[in-house]
């Protein structure tokens, strides 16, 4: 690749103080810094909110009373009249060369100085007659710029600015103007071919006409290459990172032939499933087979919507470790789910042998242990010793299992559940487990599992590092589950009469509430939500009245409140258990075992439930304050039913949503997809959210949207891929080196670039 070299590089514009251009002081340097703009590239970097279009201004001449539109004039004459206690009344005029127009704004004294005589503003609003003359009450105003230094241009930028920063729009659209200027050519790390095959402009253009555009069409190109850049240095970086890794590692090939000690662990397990594999299990855990053969290790990522059937997946991928004489550990986010999979995994490998050379016949059976926090101290140290001798193949536990004191003997395979719940941080101590702490000194293969996607292109975003393999199938016999929306008393009494019925029928339900206990506050005083349970992911359910102040909420409705409630009312007569985060852990075990086994009919619990717990005879569910919890968490609770293969239902109760929850409960019931609920998501909360799991850079998108510009999204991928193909190490762009420093963060770009 040969990029344009020459030129003014970002670099060198980070480096350099807005203080160096004319008109910015120590005061205005001050507000600039108030609103994140320390540098020159900050500044050219701080794009237009929209543009003010003069050209589709309607000429004040041809109003008529009842237009709605924009009309860009000048001030001619401002007056202030004060009115009876603090009330005022601004009346301006304007003109725009034909035909004058009457402006009132009430009750906003502050006009005065915004509207003073001369400056030329874009008013947007209606026309209405008064008096027999037309004017325009309370219209939007944009002032775009003084009538002396009267901008030739049709199309002016509005930029985003803090009101208490005090800074104009005009006043920044000067200084990026003066700074455009004074840089000059921009260097380019895309070089002339690659920009015309992916249809870019050059920054130097993009730059000018995201500040200075003369047509609309330009500042479409602008922003598709700027926003080009934001999603390329993320993707250069991760094919980096990808390929370090691969480079650095040390992997297992593990014997997934069973050569060595002929013990076909897989397929026995496989064979004495009481089902068959799904096509779409089937393909992954070949993937997968594929990546544990050979010697570089595996870090892959399995999305798979609730119910695909992951669990088989994961033990499968550990089962290959273990056939060839190494240990797997399964990492799971709550106590609950690690017991259940510890019992499931019991029951599915009963009756496995591994090869063990100090036995007479040559086998032993698998051994499958649990370790969490509550794990007694007498059995963790035993476990620990175990893990260490290498007599325990498959540990399952919760983020117990990266204490310190657990070592293994030689850990082959790592899976990791619900990943989204676990930090990178914690991903990596527990592949250490195999590399540092092991005496093997090898890198264990990873896979991590999530039942929350994201859609495609996020991920590539998100995850780019992974290689990635979907479940995009469930398995055969399940009923979609029919959801509800329970807004007001008669719908609620829907609900727990749907619940009556289904228990009547021999089925079981779950209510889920968000709460332990509404008496439950720590030590701040602040209400206790346990922090492995409901991490709600919003909490937009703030309310204001028509003064635009907060309303006091209802407290939402608490698990141990609730379970006394309804046992004397809506469900009297029922069989009720209560399950939440904070019960001692052999009272947790015994109200989960009754309910599996159907001694209980109906379940209250926290999202505890939420996370993988699989109860096939549950049907239906009513989760309150639905409007509490995200879309994400709603559609995992909503997949604990219905697993059995009748019909299942969900009532999500919640009355004073705001119109954000509403759209959410609104998707839910009109989607049983996991993918397009993930898309959705992405479309109502941004990438903030998904990018804010990983580190600092790739929250740093300002003009890209990752649900916006998928197509974006993939050339940029391909882009970098081929780029870091020709030139592994960026020797030969040392400009584009050298934004990654800037943009994805020192260490990352240290990590990345040191070869
Ligand atoms: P998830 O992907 O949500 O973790 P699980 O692994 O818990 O899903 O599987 C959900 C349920 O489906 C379990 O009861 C499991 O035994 C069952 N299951 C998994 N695979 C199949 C299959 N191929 N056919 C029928 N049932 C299956
Ligand atoms: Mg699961």
């Amino acid at each position: 690749m040969n990029p344009t070299a020459a030129g003014r590089r970002l670099g060198q514009l980070a480096q350099l103080d807005v203080a160096v251009l004319r008109g910015v002081g120590n005061r205005k340097r001050a507000a600039l810094g108030q609103m994140g703009i320390s540098s020159v590239l900050d500044l050219v970097a701080h794009y237009p909110r929209r543009y003010a279009d003069r050209t589709n201004a309607v000429a004040v001449g041809e109003l008529v009373p009842g237009d709605v539109g924009v009309v860009s004039a000048t001030v001619r004459l401002v007056s202030l009249r004060r009115l009876r206690g603090r009330r005022s009344i601004v009346e301006v005029v304007v003109d725009d060369g034909t035909g004058e127009l009457g402006v009132t704004f009430f009750n906003q004294p502050w006009r005065t100085k915004q509207l003073a005589e001369g400056r030329e503003v874009a008013l947007f609003g209606r026309v209405d007659c008064y008096r027999s003359a037309l004017q325009m009450a309370n219209p939007v105003v944009e002032v775009i710029g003084s009538a002396e230094a009267r901008q030739t241009r049709r199309i002016v930028p509005i930029y985003p600015q803090s009101g208490r920063a005090g800074i104009s729009s005009i006043e920044l659209a000067r200084y990026v103007t003066e700074a455009l200027e004074r840089a000059g050519e921009f260097a380019d790390p895309l070089d002339e071919p690659r920009r015309a095959a992916a249809g870019l402009v050059s920054r130097t253009a993009a730059f000018r006409a995201v500040h200075e555009p003369e047509s609309t069409e330009e500042t479409v190109l602008a922003r598709r290459r700027l926003a080009f850049d934001e999603l390329f240095r993320i993707q250069v970086a991760l094919v980096m990172r990808k390929r370090t890794a691969a480079a650095n590692a040390r992997g297992i090939a593990h014997d997934v032939e069973a050569t060595r000690g002929g013990v076909r662990l897989v397929e026995g397990f496989l064979a004495a499933l009481p089902f068959e594999l799904t096509t779409a299990q089937a393909r992954v855990i070949s993937e997968i087979r594929v990546d544990l053969a050979s010697s570089e290790p595996m870090h892959r990522l399995l999305q798979g919507d609730v119910g695909a059937g992951k669990t088989v997946v994961a033990l499968a991928t550990l089962l290959y470790a273990v056939q060839g004489g190494f240990q797997g550990a399964f990492m799971v986010p709550t106590e609950v789910l690690a017991e259940q999979h510890h019992l499931a995994a019991r029951v599915l490998l009963a009756g496995l042998g591994v090869p063990d050379g100090r036995r007479l016949g040559g086998t032993r059976p698998v051994t499958v242990e649990l370790l969490t926090s509550r794990t007694p101290a007498a059995a963790r140290a035993r476990l620990i010793d175990e893990l260490a001798a290498g007599s325990v193949d498959i540990l399952i536990g919760t983020h117990a299992l990266i204490t310190e004191e657990v070592e293994f003997a030689s850990l082959g395979a790592v899976v990791i559940d619900e990943q989204h719940r676990f930090g990178v941080d914690q991903r990596a101590a527990l592949r250490e487990k195999g590399s540092a702490a092991g005496a093997l000194g090898h890198d264990p293969d990873l896979l991590v599992m999530t039942a929350t996607p994201i859609p495609r292109t996020a991920a590539m975003t998100v995850y780019g590092d992974l290689d990635y393999s979907v479940l995009d199938e469930l398995p055969p016999g399940r009923s979609p589950v029919t959801t509800r929306w329970a807004a007001d008393d008669v719908a609620e009494a829907e609900a727990w009469g749907r619940v009556r019925a289904e228990v009547a029928a021999g089925h079981q339900a779950f209510v889920v509430c968000p709460l332990i206990a509404a008496d439950a506050v720590d030590d701040d005083g602040l209400s206790l939500v346990a922090a492995d349970e409901a991490d709600a992911e919003y909490d937009d359910g703030r309310l204001f009245d028509t003064e635009g102040l907060e309303v006091e909420r209802r407290p939402p409705r608490a698990a141990v409140d609730e379970y006394a409630r309804l046992a004397a009312g809506e469900l009297r007569g029922l069989r009720i258990g209560l399950l939440h985060g904070q019960l001692r852990p052999k009272d947790k075990e015994e109200v989960m075992v009754a309910f599996r086994a159907g001694r209980l009919d109906v379940l209250v619990a926290t999202t505890v439930v939420e996370v993988g717990v699989d109860v096939p005879g549950a049907t239906v569910m009513v989760v309150e304050d639905a409007d509490r919890f995200g879309i994400a968490q709603l559609h995992q609770l909503r997949g604990r039913v219905g697993r059995g293969g009748d019909p299942g239902w969900c009532y999500l109760v919640a009355r004073d949503a705001t119109a954000e929850a509403g759209r959410r409960l609104g998707a839910l019931v009109e989607s049983n997809d996991g993918f397009y609920l993930a898309g959705i998501d992405l479309e109502l909360r941004g990438e903030g959210t998904v990018l804010g799991a990983r580190q600092k850079g790739r929250s740093d998108l300002k003009l890209a949207s990752l649900a916006g510009d998928r197509d974006l999204v993939e050339l940029a991928r391909e882009t970098a891929t081929s780029v870091v193909a020709a030139d592994p190490a960026l020797e030969g762009n040392p400009l584009l080196a050298d934004e990654l420093r800037i943009f994805v963060g020192d260490d990352e770009a240290e990590y990345l670039l040191r070869s």
